[in-house]
């Protein structure tokens, strides 16, 4: 039986995450994913030990099993402040081990032309991997729509490390096929072998540059205007939009990792067992 599990990245508060996770026991996912920036489980780059614990006690005995994805703003190439960056990234992986998670996605973002950051950004990771090892997570680094996908598995190549593999985005992947180039089914092929997370939502297919010119801009635009329109990874059930889902999940027979669907969980509750009827039925 394949496992499938829904992003848990909105609630803002324990009383918050403690109701969203008793919601999410009854709406047949096996996994959930947090977002690790939900709760300010981090300060500073440390670990914010009263937080982590009280999580920890309302995720003891749950019975669905967590992932998580990293915070955002994580950046490993800001050499200008590196140290601050790899304690976050420390920190995270740390929490993880803790909670018992296995998992941890996050993110390539676009590679870097300036050579000494994408060396920092390597370098930052090859040490994450041996930390990882030692919490017994497993690290997921996650193709995003701005940047080709071979990137990720150049990276994964280099790092060769048993704890450093591809968390594949497929959603994403059909974005940066149809706006930088090559078959989408092609590419999810080539990406197979270092895939252990994949993540799957609905898009048009339709990039938006804004993405990339002005991100700032991108972040403040409204989801459901966006989702009207069709612009960018609108983040809809993977049975809406165009990603070739009944082509690609076939692929995925032999996979035995999570299929992780990242959806906001209240807007389309109203689809929860048609998007995992659908992973099960194109997985079988
Ligand atoms: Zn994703």
């Amino acid at each position: 039986m394949k496992k499938i599990g829904i992003c848990a990245d909105h609630f803002r508060s324990l009383r918050e995450a403690e109701a969203f996770f008793g919601r999410a026991e009854e709406s047949g996912f096996d996994v959930l994913e947090v977002a690790l920036d939900c709760l300010p489980l981090i300060t500073g780059g440390s670990i914010n030990e009263r937080m982590v614990n009280d999580l920890k006690a309302l995720t003891e005995g749950y019975p669905l099993e967590l992932t998580a994805h990293i915070g955002e703003e994580l950046d490993l190439r800001r050499i200008e402040e590196l140290e601050l960056q790899y304690a976050v990234l420390e920190s995270s992986i740390r929490i993880c081990g803790r909670l018992g998670i296995h998992m941890l996605t996050v993110h390539f973002e676009e590679h870097s032309p300036i050579r000494k950051r994408e060396e920092a950004f390597y370098q930052a990771y090859k040490r994450a991997a041996v930390l990882a090892g030692e919490q017994g997570v497993m690290l997921g680094m996650e193709n995003i729509e701005t940047e080709d996908y071979s990137y990720v598995l150049r990276m994964i190549e280099s790092i060769d490390d048993a704890n450093f593999a591809m968390t594949l985005d497929l959603g994403h992947l059909y974005l940066a096929c149809n706006y930088f180039g090559g078959d989408y089914m092609e590419a999810v092929k080539e990406c197979l072998p270092y895939v252990r997370h994949v993540h799957l939502s609905g898009n048009t297919g339709a990039f938006e540059p804004m993405r990339l010119l002005d991100f700032p801009r991108y972040k403040t635009w409204k989801i459901n205007p966006r989702i009207a329109y069709g612009r960018g990874d609108i983040h809809v059930p993977p049975v809406l939009g165009n990603v070739p889902y009944d082509r690609v999940l076939p692929l995925f027979k032999d996979y035995e990792g999570i299929f992780l669907c990242e959806y906001p969980y209240e807007t389309f509750e109203n689809y929860h067992a048609e998007v995992q009827e659908m992973i099960r039925s194109f997985t079988a």
